[in-house]
């Protein structure tokens, strides 16, 4: 987003238009930003041979979004057979498709390995019955390094009580299952969680995944997941990526040799590559004074972006309607019947009714996380690509809520007239 001439632009597109033409709430995507950020993050990889950046589609599976990475030449980490079905249709090859599951009944594991698509399993059970049934095709593995590298623990997955991945001190058992079934162990896999704070930490846990990959000698790959942090706040911690490549690179390369072969380095990145990416629009209903707080409630909730009250994450709130107001204090809040906060005490310019809100990173976890709670419809996305704006989902309607209801007959009354 950026501030010009007293407006609100994205790529060149005035947001308070949108808002005029698609409505309030709106998510509005920023094409080339997802773009920008996936050739910063080959950039700052540039010093190995082969780098393969896999979009944990997540954070947002919009096809126009999968269109978008599959263009720029990236791969698809994927959690759910849908995610893989959706991957699919938006044009993926199924070898370019990682399916990285957790706690998935075997069935499911069965499907992806129909589909044709890389399979990267976290537990030892499903090992064990993956290999009995399919010898012969290669699988990625997810160990659990067991470092606490992310940030809210509800998105740290690397710590010793993590239900992810299979533990590093689990190797020796799952050398056992891989020799006494003749597995193929392609690749190796680790995810420490969302918004690593230290990359020191990170490479801590890289070292303890290499120490394992020496005892894995059919590797092609080896994913050292995701977690890159973006700033939320200006002057905001944000993973410093370039210096991370750097150093990353340079032992990665170094390991390579001493294994004897050039492996694929791999990421899946989400958050990096789509948080920045969006902005959500909202309207302001009422500005109501309590004796405490001047509340803005806005027509929205956490039925539509969840991440503040789910994590307590900051999202930075800007009254686009009018930027050059007095700056005044604010309590925003949603609509929805329960404690429904975006922010609490944010300055902003003077809000009035009817002024439109813009929230930041609302490219991540942010639609997909919306629901139909209190029966409320989903919002409409817009994408502007090269300056120009594409809707990609509409609003939904009452059709929509009612698509999936079955009417038992019995309890249909005729409605009076
Ligand atoms: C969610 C997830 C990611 C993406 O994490 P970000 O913090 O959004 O980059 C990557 N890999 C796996 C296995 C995940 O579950």
């Amino acid at each position: 987003m950026q501030f010009k001439n007293g407006r609100f632009t994205v790529s060149g597109v005035d947001l308070l238009n949108l808002t005029e033409e698609y409505g309030a709430p709106l998510y509005v995507y920023d094409a080339n930003k997802m773009k920008q950020q996936y050739e910063r993050i080959h950039r700052a990889f540039s010093g190995v041979k082969r780098l393969r950046i896999n979009y944990a589609c997540k954070a947002l599976t919009n096809l126009n979004v999968l269109r978008l990475f599959r263009q720029l030449g990236s791969g698809l980490d994927t959690v759910s057979m849908q995610e893989v079905e959706l991957g699919l249709m938006a044009g993926f090859d199924p070898h370019d498709i990682l399916f990285t599951p957790n706690c998935v009944s075997l069935e499911e594991v069965n499907e992806a390995v129909t589909k044709g698509v890389r399979i990267n399993i976290d537990n030892i059970s499903i090992l064990e019955q993956f290999g009995d049934q399919h010898r012969g095709v290669p699988v990625c593995i997810r160990l659990n390094p067991h470092i606490m590298a992310g940030g809210n623990s509800k998105i740290s997955v690397g710590h010793i009580d993590s239900k992810f991945g299979i533990s590093i001190h689990q190797v020796p058992h799952v050398l056992k299952v891989v020799n006494a079934l003749d597995l193929k162990v392609e690749g190796l896999h680790m995810h420490t969680g969302s918004d690593i704070l230290d990359a020191q930490v990170f490479l801590q846990a890289v070292e303890i995944l290499l120490r394992a990959a020496g005892d894995f000698p059919d590797l092609d790959y080896l994913d050292f997941g995701s977690g890159f942090k973006v700033p939320y706040k200006e002057g905001g911690i944000a993973t410093d990526i370039e210096d991370l490549g750097q150093q990353l690179s340079e032992r990665f390369n170094e390991f390579c040799a001493g294994y004897g072969r050039e492996l694929e380095l791999m990421f899946e990145p989400g958050k990096f590559l789509v948080s920045e990416a969006g902005t959500f629009l909202v309207r302001t209903n009422v500005v109501k004074t309590t004796p405490a707080t001047v509340f803005a409630g806005v027509d929205s909730g956490l039925n539509h972006f969840i991440r503040p009250m789910f994590y307590d994450a900051y999202h930075h709130i800007t009254n686009i309607s009018n930027p050059q107001g007095k700056p005044r204090i604010y309590t925003v809040v949603g609509y929805i019947c329960e404690t429904d906060t975006f922010g609490i005490n944010r300055q902003l310019g003077e809000v009035r009714e009817g002024d439109i809100l813009a929230m930041a990173n609302a490219g991540a976890y942010c639609f997909m996380m919306a629901s139909n709670y209190n029966s409320r419809y989903r919002p409409a996305e817009v994408m502007i690509l090269d300056g120009k704006v594409h809707l990609i989902r509409r609003r939904e309607t009452m059709q929509d809520l009612l698509g999936t209801q079955v009417e038992v007959p019995e309890l249909v009354e005729p409605v009076q007239a």
